[in-house]
């Protein structure tokens, strides 16, 4: 009396669900890399953890690849945010 029923959710269906809703709140961006581009000096250390993210072309300007990688990549642009020699990278999100 005075209760909603239970719903049935299963466990996977749950976590989608919730997987949906963050995605949303956080504008469906896990994560965002962000470049300092008076710092970087195009030594290419970012490229070489993480070459789908990161591009050092013939004039040594580095180019990302990807800025909003999502949420499975967070561990590799992570290392390769932490690779940069000169602290050129940030990671948000
Ligand atoms: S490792 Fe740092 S300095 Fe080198 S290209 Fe990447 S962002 Fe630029």
């Amino acid at each position: 009396m005075g209760r909603h029923p239970r719903r049935l959710v299963l466990p996977r269906l749950r976590g989608a669900r919730q997987a949906r809703l963050r995605a949303a709140h956080l504008g469906g961006v896990g994560v965002r890399i962000e470049v300092d581009r008076d710092r970087c000096e195009g030594l290419g250390m970012c490229e070489a953890m993480a070459h789908e993210f990161f591009e050092v072309d013939d004039d040594e300007v580095m180019h990302v690849l990807d800025e909003t990688p999502d949420e499975r990549h967070r561990g590799q642009v992570h290392a390769a945010v932490q690779a940069c020699p000169v602290l050129a990278l940030t990671l948000t999100g």
